[in-house]
């Protein structure tokens, strides 16, 4: 069971639609600069020398990969939306506790909580230290 009152649920959902739409209209967003990156290349293509370039392939993997990153974090909304539905949502898939209602706030389609992810954090940053 979800431990999520019905109110809960209601505004989890509002928010997984407020995340999926902003996250939308991100990636075509991105799609537009990524598309006048590529034109922007292809008309300076006759200038061999152009000092743009090697930026300009920079840019576009760099918004390659905030593509990618958006396109993830929809996955995860969908995720989250089936759990909401499955009422496993709002419940580390780690270690099963209950995320804390904050962070399902400021990320609503988290599947870990704030301990889990910190120590997933930790282990990514291997031994420097507390931040
Ligand atoms: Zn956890």
């Amino acid at each position: 069971m979800s431990g999520l009152s019905p109110a809960q649920r209601t505004a989890a959902r509002a928010r997984l639609d407020a995340e999926r739409a902003s996250t939308e209209a991100r990636i075509a967003a991105l799609g537009r600069d990524f598309e006048s990156i590529v034109s922007s290349s292809a008309s300076a293509a006759d200038d061999e020398h152009d000092p743009e370039g090697s930026s300009t392939a920079f840019d576009r993997q760099h918004v390659a990969a905030l593509l990618g990153q958006a396109r993830e974090h929809l996955t995860e909304i969908a995720r989250a939306e089936q759990r909401l539905g499955d009422g496993s949502y709002g419940r580390c898939e780690r270690c099963g506790q209950p995320i804390g209602p904050g962070r399902l706030e400021a990320r609503p389609a988290t599947t870990v909580c704030v301990g889990c992810a910190g120590r997933a954090t930790r282990q990514a940053r291997r031994g420097r230290g507390p931040t």
